[in-house]
């Protein structure tokens, strides 16, 4: 019998993990690296599947591949059940979008019209006919705009599960940066401070990180750093996932049925992966003038991250060097979502190349 196919994973955010996960699933032999698994991007991140309130204008290819991503949520999630005993649980209840003051409400009409422009289906929502709705929202705001198809997942949960699943299928993982990588027509080869890696195929799924040595690469990847707080004692989990303007910022508040909340959308460009006190204190200023019941909610805690962001802000799978490497990056603000996209289609590309 012949050795299986081995693929040498850099990077073990969801996108790594994900991919792993595939290939392991594809028969092959898998090794991970990476010096923290999940502690990149992928731990700051929200958990939102929210193709209708993440629209830009101009990216409607990208709502239509996040509407597949997030179907290829619930398959993953069914695939992970029957192996692991438990799957993350994809929940669809929309997006309730609001404005705090006069242009923030201007601002939501706006959006409300470049997502109708793009099929997205959006309802005008008064609080006075539904008020449940507009549960802990201050009563300042009285309208809204509620986008269908959006929804969450815990991506704690759906690492954790991804992470059992890869032990389950043998993946080997290795707690180490990759300083270097090299190909030639044999494999691959992934070097760090003391061991080295051969394998068949090479992925780097290494976020906004900088590439090893070793590989030059068409795309480039910058950073923009966001922070979530994450508190506990409110829920608003019956309702849509709410999203808002406030004073032209953007503020979002995922919550889940156990009355842990995940508030968010900071997005600067600084690539120091910290927590800035000012942007801490804009966020928490803008949640609790929204949310006022968070004011009660216990502080669990605040986590950063660096949005790997390319320069057309679109995701890409480049193929580097001799092809042996591929590099997969550039998911920017949908990575949790894209992840079992995106995984797909690195493994249907290597699996081509071999
Ligand atoms: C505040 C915030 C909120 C977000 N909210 C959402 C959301 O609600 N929904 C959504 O879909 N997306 C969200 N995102 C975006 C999402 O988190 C990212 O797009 C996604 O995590 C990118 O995944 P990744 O695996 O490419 O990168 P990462 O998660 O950053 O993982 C990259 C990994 O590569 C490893 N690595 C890098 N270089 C090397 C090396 N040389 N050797 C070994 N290992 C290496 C790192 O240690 C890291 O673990 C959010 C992001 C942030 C910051």
């Amino acid at each position: 019998m012949s050795e299986p196919r081995h693929v040498v994973v850099v990077g073990g955010g969801i996108i790594g993990l994900a991919t792993a996960y595939r290939f392991a699933r594809a028969a092959w032999r898998v090794t991970l690296i990476d010096p923290a698994p999940a502690r990149g991007a992928t731990w700051a991140a929200a958990g939102m599947l929210a193709p209708s309130a993440e629209l830009l204008p101009g990216e409607e290819a990208n709502l239509a591949r996040q509407r597949r991503a997030v179907a290829e949520w619930r398959t993953l999630s069914g695939e992970l059940a029957a192996l692991v005993g438990r799957g993350p649980t994809i929940n669809i209840g929309g997006t309730l979008l609001v404005g705090w003051d006069a242009s923030d409400r201007a601002l939501a009409a706006q959006f409300a019209q470049v997502a109708r422009a793009a099929n997205v289906e959006v309802d005008f929502v008064r609080r006075e006919d539904q008020p449940d709705l507009f549960a802990e929202i201050t009563p300042r705001v009285v309208d809204g705009y509620l986008l269908e198809g959006d929804g969450w997942i815990d991506p704690d949960d759906a690492v954790a599960t991804l992470l059992e699943a890869n032990q389950l299928l043998g993946v080997e993982v290795m707690t180490a940066w990759v300083r270097r990588v090299e190909s030639g027509a044999e494999g691959v080869v992934a070097t760090g401070d003391s061991f080295t890696v051969h394998a068949d195929y090479g992925v780097l799924a290494t976020g906004a990180q900088q590439l090893p040595e070793g590989v030059t690469a068409r795309h480039v990847v910058r950073p923009i750093r966001g922070i979530t707080s994450r508190l506990r004692g409110l829920d608003r989990s019956r309702q849509p996932t709410l999203r808002a303007y406030v004073r032209g910022r953007t503020f979002y508040l995922v919550s889940r049925p156990d009355g842990y909340c995940v508030i968010g959308a900071t997005a600067e460009e600084r690539p120091e992966a910290r927590v800035e006190f000012g942007e801490l204190a804009r966020l928490m200023r803008d949640a609790l003038e929204l949310v006022p019941g968070l004011d009660g909610t216990e502080y669990v805690e605040t986590r950063y991250g660096l949005r790997p962001v390319s320069e057309d802000l679109d995701p890409f799978i480049e193929l580097l060097d001799e092809g042996r490497w591929v590099w997969a990056s550039g998911q920017y603000r949908h990575g949790v979502t894209m992840a079992p996209l995106a995984s797909l289609e690195i493994v249907a590309l290597v699996s081509e190349l071999s």
